[in-house]
């Protein structure tokens, strides 16, 4: 697909309400395609949640997403990142450089940036040790494990300005914004209330139509997909009046979004649980005979590093609820607990 192309398929830059802004951001060879960045507007300069990637399409998107606004990138106080991924963050040194704004990150993604883009050496061989254990071929293993590499040129790896933690008032002033912490698509995961106007920025977290991917990962913490499911709850009962994603489109209906996430996951805990039962009992296999958007033979790199991380993060959440134990080995095999 050509640049130009992608360009023409991105949506509009839309007013969301007085003052709030979307503007999408082009995301390189992804099926995502975009990144929307909102843009609060204040007397003293713009405010923004999220970047983009690194590149200089990106940046031109940007650029221009604020130029149509009536500013510039020159202006931007503050960058509110909802999570370290580099469609978000990946942008955010380059903006802090043409701006001077702030960067603004929970601790627990802050935490993450030397490992995950400065050494990533350490951090590969964590990976190909899980992958060894969940059951990767050992043909496929090299390749697996050096799947998100191609990602880094799309990173500038900055250390972020301030960090905030849940519940806390980011300051943009003329604005109600409030954080809530809402670990599981990353450990420092953010999502951004605003209460005057009812929106819900929700980041990766609850998107209109996608699941958010929730890996097992050597930098995801013992059960991150336990930390997704307790952070769906967390944003019911706002009452939102929409929600403003950072991908697909905007939405209405955050607690029906989040009731059918939550049974999303009850199903494919029943779908694990009955390969279990079946007989195949390594993370790998499991995997392959979970249900995804294509076949199994289609779903390379790292597509398929993250649904084996994926497979894993609910076999963890099962042995955390007392259903199935992990026999260790390499690969460790998974066997029921029977109640
Ligand atoms: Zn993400
Ligand atoms: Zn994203």
């Amino acid at each position: 697909m050509s640049v130009a192309h992608a360009h023409s398929s991105l949506p509009p830059v839309e007013r969301v309400r007085p003052g709030l802004w979307s503007v999408p951001v082009p995301i390189p060879q992804s099926s995502l395609r975009y990144v929307f960045v909102y843009v609060f507007e204040t007397d003293t300069g713009p405010y923004i949640v999220d970047t983009g990637w690194d590149t200089d399409d990106a940046f031109a998107a940007l650029s221009a997403g604020l130029e149509h606004v009536g500013t510039s990138v020159a202006d931007v106080q503050g960058i509110l990142v909802t999570h370290i991924h580099p469609d978000h963050y990946g942008l955010a040194g380059r903006v802090r450089e043409a701006s001077g704004a702030w960067i603004a990150l929970h601790p627990a993604d802050a935490a993450l940036i030397a490992d995950r883009y400065d050494e990533p050496t350490d951090l590969l061989e964590r990976v190909g040790a899980m992958l060894r254990r969940q059951g990767a071929p050992p043909d496929e293993l090299e390749g697996l494990r050096n799947a998100a590499m191609p990602l880094r040129p799309f990173v500038g790896t900055v250390q972020p300005d301030v960090l905030v933690e849940d519940g806390e008032r980011p300051d943009v002033p003329g604005w109600d914004l409030s954080a809530i912490w809402t670990p599981g698509h990353s450990p420092g995961h953010l999502c951004f209330w605003e209460p005057r106007h009812k929106v819900m920025l929700s980041g990766d977290h609850v998107l209109p139509r996608i699941t958010p991917n929730i890996s097992l990962h050597p930098q995801a913490g013992p059960d991150p997909l336990n930390d997704f499911l307790a952070s769906l709850h967390k944003l019911e009962g706002y009452g939102a009046d929409e929600v403003l994603p950072a991908h697909e489109h905007r939405f209405v209906g955050l607690d029906e979004r989040i009731a059918e996430l939550l049974a999303h996951h009850e199903q494919r805990f029943l779908e694990v649980l009955t390969s279990i039962s079946e007989g195949t009992d390594t993370a790998w296999g499991i995997a392959e005979r979970m249900r995804w958007s294509r076949p199994w033979e289609r779903i390379e790199g790292f597509m398929r590093r993250a649904a084996v991380g994926e497979a894993m993060a609910h076999l963890r959440t099962l042995e955390s609820r007392g259903l199935i134990r992990e026999v260790i080995g390499e690969p460790s095999t998974w066997e029921r607990i029977e109640v």
